[in-house]
């Protein structure tokens, strides 16, 4: 019998829900813990009360142990923001539970993130006799799989690799982010970062951009951020040249962005209003579209994938391995558009790969430390079939 906890009741959080739902020989026992319990009691109600629900403020270390005590889960999935991944950690370390996440973490005062703060944690986990895999969404997660794929499969040598990440699709709102307004904001609104020659170069936000064209959407306009799986990758494939992580924005998206900026809504200072301490940023949160409601008349295709070139028998070559999603499926199967699908299903995977000891090993780990096979399979049942085409280098 495996008993999971899933924390974050929010749009990523409710598609791992659904998808662990329909494997239960893995997960027989379903549990669910969120901030705002109303979320997690119309999951409950989706998912025809077929899991339990608790409320929990995951910020606070002792509730979790204690919800942790009282559930006995062979697994933690977190699924709620990257602020909670640290405290949830010291709960899963002090109950000996293993752990999975899909972001980094960051501390909420400043708008940074990296693996140290959870590497640190490798030996501890260890010495506990417990697992934690970083990262098992999409970007991260899946692009991370799909390079191990390529190291495995197709290349002798990895010379250069771009993740590129391209959401073409239309939700109708004027502005709305596709996950988590604030940490989404506070990702892109950082400088971008990216590995060449071995050393990192720091570049001004979204001051680098190139036209790709992607498969089955077509040229789109990417613009050059640092994402955290570019850290874990330097790390366990030290050859790689060079890497990079491009996204794409709609000018109507960036315009907005702009303004918003101008005005200091994306400012993370608190500041007083009428006697009370607000941060500006979590203020806009609360005001723009929630990514869970944006599914119902999305459509369009987002295609995520990597691009690497490398030497196969003595000859460079260049494939492309990716995804495209579709945000109308995505709303027929689950209820969700395909950011949160792309994120919720791998996280469903990752679990399952540690429940059933595919993947399995102490200590905290990312994607890329395991073999892909098992995983890459999954991705094929799971709704995200990938494909491998020849491809351009960005920079020919
Ligand atoms: P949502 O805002 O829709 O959901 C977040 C959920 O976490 C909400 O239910 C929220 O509750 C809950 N939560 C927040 N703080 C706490 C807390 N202290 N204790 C318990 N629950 C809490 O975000 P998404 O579902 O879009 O994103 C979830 C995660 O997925 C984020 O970490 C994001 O970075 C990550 N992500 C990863 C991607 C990948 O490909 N690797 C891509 C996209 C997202 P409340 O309702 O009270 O706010």
């Amino acid at each position: 019998m495996n008993r999971v906890l899933i924390i974050g009741a929010g749009a990523a959080g409710s598609v791992t829900v659904k998808k662990c739902l329909e494997e239960k020989d893995i997960f027989s026992k379903i549990h669910v813990a969120s901030r705002t319990f109303k979320k997690c009691k119309e999951l409950k109600k989706i998912c025809n009360n077929e899991i339990e629900i608790h409320q929990l403020d995951a910020d606070i270390v002792k509730d979790s142990i204690n919800l942790i005590q009282k559930i006995k889960p062979e697994i933690v999935i977190n699924i709620a923001l990257p602020y909670q991944d640290i405290p949830i950690m010291d709960a899963c370390l002090a109950t000996k539970t293993h752990y999975l996440d899909t972001a980094n973490y960051e501390p909420k005062n400043k708008a940074e993130f990296c693996y140290k703060w959870q590497w640190d944690y490798h030996q501890k986990f260890k010495e506990q006799k417990i697992m934690a895999l970083l990262g098992s969404g999409f970007d991260p997660g899946v692009t991370n799989v799909f390079i191990k794929y390529a190291s495995e499969n197709l290349f002798d040598e990895l010379i250069n690799i771009d993740i590129i990440d391209c959401n073409a699709g239309e939700h109708g709102h004027p502005f709305a982010t596709n996950f988590n307004p604030e940490i989404n904001i506070r990702e892109i609104t950082q400088n971008g970062k990216f590995y060449d020659n071995k050393d990192w170069q720091i570049i001004s936000p979204m001051s680098i951009s190139k036209t790709i064209n992607y498969p089955e959407v077509g040229e789109k306009k990417s613009y050059l951020l640092y994402h955290e799986e570019l850290e874990s990758l330097v790390k366990h494939f030290p050859e790689i040249k060079r890497i990079r992580f491009w996204m794409t924005f709609s000018d109507q998206y960036l315009n907005y962005l702009n303004v918003l900026q101008d005005v200091g809504m994306t400012s993370i200072k608190p500041l007083n209003f009428k006697g009370n301490k607000i941060v500006p940023l979590e203020f806009l949160k609360e005001v723009l579209p929630s990514p869970s409601s944006l599914s119902s008349n999305y459509t369009g295709k987002t295609c995520i994938g990597c691009i690497i070139t490398g030497i196969k028998n003595g000859k460079k070559q260049t494939k492309l391995i990716y995804n495209v999603c579709d945000h109308k499926k995505c709303h027929e199967e689950l209820n969700s558009q395909a950011v949160s699908y792309t994120t919720g299903v791998p996280a469903m995977i990752g679990a399952k790969m540690i429940l059933t000891k595919q993947w399995f090993d102490y200590g905290v780990f990312n994607m890329e430390q395991f073999q892909s096979k098992p995983f890459m399979e999954e991705l094929n049942s799971n709704g995200l079939s990938w494909n491998i085409i020849d491809f351009t280098p960005l920079d020919k």
